[in-house]
């Protein structure tokens, strides 16, 4: 079954936490065993997996994205926003997480972070939970 949830983000990019809005989903779901598949269905938007207890990594992670790919760089595409296509192609657009025991099987310093590179806009986060077979 796929679910969704709505994230409004606040800037033009922003690494947003949202392990507690999936676990919650997870939990609604009922799953038990299996896997989260979290989707990000946008071109300027992606989702990755990465340290939520030490702010600075998620701001460390953005400066450097933005060194690699800056806005002001040299694109084709004109909408002004080619920098943040480029960006969220190298974060990328799912991460697939087993669930153990009704709960997201991530690292102790792991959390789930929805990436904008074109806000402040509001974006959706689709989730199937895949049953383990018996
Ligand atoms: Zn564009």
């Amino acid at each position: 079954m796929t679910r969704f949830i709505e994230v409004r983000t606040s800037r033009r990019s922003q690494l947003l936490d949202i392990t507690v809005e999936v676990q919650r989903a997870l939990s609604a779901s009922g799953l038990e065993e299996g896997a989260a598949l979290i989707y990000v269905p946008h071109t300027t938007a992606g989702v990755t997996i990465n340290e939520n207890a030490d702010p600075s990594v998620a701001e460390d992670i953005l400066s450097h994205l933005e060194k690699m790919v800056p806005r002001s760089g040299s694109f084709r595409h004109r909408e002004g926003n080619a920098d943040a296509h480029i960006k969220a192609t190298l974060v990328g657009f799912s991460q697939l997480v087993p669930v153990r025991g009704g709960r997201l099987e991530l690292g102790t310093w792991q959390g789930v972070f929805l990436c904008e590179f074109d806000g402040p806009r509001s974006r959706r986060v689709l989730l199937s939970f895949l049953r383990s077979a018996p």
